[in-house]
């Protein structure tokens, strides 16, 4: 019962980016290219970023100087407004980023290398639903991580 996550989106970058600086303005904030940079390394990235890995893609695909603490400034007023997930991940030293925009999954991460997956169980979604409606809970929302070891290293161990 495994469902496929794929990471397309089903959104282009120019419908996206519109729907983001409405936001932006319904906050009371200005635009800011540095933002917009940070949204569209998260958006082109197949793969789950920390800070540091957002910083050098922006540095290396828009030639511009900024610096580490301004990526956090980003991704932390982008968590804020739920535009980007935050992992925290065990074994981690950095929180991992990504675009709070494909269907809800969960993540599996291998201890030996790092990789991370994603997956999606309905029955799974549906348990804890039940399991917090037996404590009175209204769900809003839950971190799940697996942690293991990947096939490719399973293999390697071999
Ligand atoms: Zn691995
Ligand atoms: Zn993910």
């Amino acid at each position: 019962l495994e469902e496929e996550v794929g990471r397309k989106h089903i959104i282009t970058y120019e419908e996206y980016i519109g729907k983001f600086q409405k936001m932006i303005r319904s906050l009371g904030l200005n635009n800011s290219m540095q933002r917009e940079y940070v949204l569209k390394v998260l958006f082109d990235s197949e793969e789950h970023l920390s800070a540091e890995e957002v910083l050098q893609r922006v540095k290396e695909q828009y030639r511009v100087k900024i610096g580490v603490a301004t990526v956090y400034r980003i991704l932390n007023l982008l968590e804020d407004m739920q535009v980007v997930n935050a992992l925290s991940l065990k074994g981690m030293d950095s929180m991992m980023y990504e675009l709070n925009l494909s269907q809800h999954h969960d993540h599996m991460v291998c201890k030996s290398c790092g990789a991370i997956a994603e997956f999606h169980n309905k029955q799974i979604e549906q348990l804890q639903e039940k399991v917090a409606a037996k404590e009175g809970f209204t769900m809003t929302g839950h971190t799940m991580v697996l942690y293991g070891i990947c096939p490719k290293c399973r293999k390697e161990g071999e």
